[in-house]
């Protein structure tokens, strides 16, 4: 049997952190897809990974040498609501690859069976938010978001019983690591000091081996994980994502997106857009998201209180600083990102207004947020106007138009630099919820991959225009409008 070169770090720690099971078997897997480029930078064998006996050992009926499968334990706040046990409820870690460059990555199948964690779950996966997961975490890897990513998908040939049934399925996940700030809130909910210590010299060591050696590792994690959650959500804001379901079990240490349940790139732009069906609040809306992530950091912070220092209040002092500095970081990082979006240099105080009238003009007009940005790409590099033709801005944006020209005019960009960061700052090609959803009815109704895979390749490159690929950067027909994303 070729061999995934399995080296499992997590395992290694003590089973307070897990239980070891094995992925439960289905009735008839079916391979749906295999990513090639990510196999290989796992050192796997992707035509092994498509052979029978790849597709077997994704669904699970096979447990490759090497694997240690395992559910992880843990916790979080969902809906801002703490619930103390949690845990791969549909999911095993088979374990971990190193790559030639040292990165260390889990793999873990999504949809594999009951767990001890799976409460009232059937521990399986419907194809659809499968096929979802897979388009979604290989767009965000193209377009520079830290996300997880997809390795195959295979279906089961069992079905899933949501409101009907669906063809079930299993997705190979891959991870920088899954740990997530709900796991730290489980041991630190039990009063396990003792695990935290190793949860947190483990993160350290795995995601910022740079900070390994800091005299406060607890302070030198919490720091980094701010750091890289600011830096991710200013990414999600600056691409008009809406995660939709930010609870802190949906966060992870290492700073890579993961759960794309109920998320959707925006169509129309609003602030207060919600697409997840359970959000009824109105909670993970598009403008919410800095301020919850601010808020789970503030849980994280909580849970690594008794490592922080032996002293309460210096302990609390201590978390509150890290903690007062994420606004702070999270605006800068969301200035840069949107100097390259509108073509400036950097954004300073002048510029707030420029920025905040472009989005209340995008507000009232109800304008695409993926294609005004990709326009003033456009006007700026002057000889594009491949959108044009379909979009416009209306006679609304003129006077804004005119005070951006004026403010390019004293900008330092050179015209090519300017157009190569707007280029690459406002991609064309994101996956939009009526195509993933058709993407999905096809593959579901008629196991059809042919739109699920014509999508994932348009999404490989989502800042290069191609013409004959217009119709995935074009906005939906009112009768094609997604209002709706499900968990699954
Ligand atoms: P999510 O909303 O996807 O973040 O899931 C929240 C929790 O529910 C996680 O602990 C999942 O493992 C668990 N879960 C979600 N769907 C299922 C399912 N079908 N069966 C068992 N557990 C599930
Ligand atoms: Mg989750
Ligand atoms: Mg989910």
């Amino acid at each position: 049997m070729a061999s995934i070169p399995f080296d499992n770090s997590f395992a290694r720690l003590s089973d307070t952190f897990y239980t070891r099971l094995d992925p439960t078997p289905v009735a008839k897997p079916g391979p749906i897809a295999v990513n090639d480029a990510l196999a290989a930078e796992l050192g796997i064998d992707a035509g092994w990974l498509a052979s029978e006996e790849g597709t077997a050992v994704i669904a699970g009926n096979v447990v490759p040498t090497g694997a240690e499968p395992l559910a992880a334990v843990y916790a979080g706040h969902q809906f801002g609501n703490y619930n103390p046990q949690l845990g791969d409820g549909r999911a095993v870690l088979l374990g971990e690859v190193v790559t030639k460059s040292g990165q260390r990555f889990d793999i873990q199948l999504k949809g594999s069976g009951r767990t001890p964690y799976s409460r009232g779950g059937d521990g399986r996966s419907p194809m659809g938010p499968v096929i979802r997961e897979y388009l979604l975490s290989e767009a965000f890897h193209a377009l520079g978001v830290p996300a997880t990513r997809a390795l195959a998908a295979v279906s089961t040939g069992e079905d899933v019983f949501r409101e009907s049934a669906s063809p079930g399925a299993v997705m190979a996940r891959v991870a920088s690591s899954h740990i997530r700030i709900g796991t730290f809130q489980f041991f630190a909910a039990r009063g396990d000091q003792e695990a935290l210590q190793t949860l947190t010299g483990y993160c350290l060591d795995r995601h910022f081996p740079a900070q390994a050696g800091a005299p406060n590792a607890a302070l030198a994690l919490l720091d980094a994980v701010i750091a890289s959650q600011a830096e991710l959500v200013a990414k999600w804001m600056c691409l008009g994502f809406i995660h939709g379901v930010m609870n802190t079990d949906n966060m992870l240490i290492c700073g890579e997106t993961i759960d794309f349940g109920p998320c959707a790139f925006m169509d129309e732009f609003h602030p207060g857009k919600v697409f997840s069906s359970i959000d009824q609040g109105g909670r993970y809306a598009y403008a919410n998201q800095p301020a919850i992530a601010h808020w789970n950091l503030a849980c994280l912070a909580q849970s690594l209180l008794p490592l922080l220092h032996p002293e309460q209040d210096e302990a609390v002092a201590l978390a509150q600083a890290a903690v007062d500095s994420f606004p702070v970081q999270y605006q800068a990082a969301h200035h840069r990102g949107m100097a390259n979006k509108f073509g400036l240099m950097e954004i300073s105080d002048h510029d707030n207004k420029l920025v905040e009238d472009f989005f209340e003009l995008l507000t009232n007009e109800k304008a695409d947020f993926t294609l005004a940005f990709r326009r003033l790409y456009e006007i700026a590099a002057e000889d594009t106007s491949e959108i044009s033709e379909w979009f416009e801005f209306s006679a609304a944006f003129e006077l804004w138009l005119a005070q951006w020209r004026r403010r390019l005019k004293e900008d330092p960009l050179t015209p090519e630099t300017r157009a190569e960061r707007m280029r690459l700052a406002n991609p064309v090609f994101v996956p939009r919820n009526h195509r993933v959803e058709e993407a999905i009815r096809a593959a579901e109704d008629e196991k059809d991959f042919r739109p699920f895979r014509a999508l994932l390749a348009c999404l490989a490159d989502p800042f290069t225009w191609r013409a004959e690929q217009a119709h995935y950067a074009q906005p939906p027909l009112p009768q094609e409008i997604v209002q709706q994303t499900f968990c699954g």
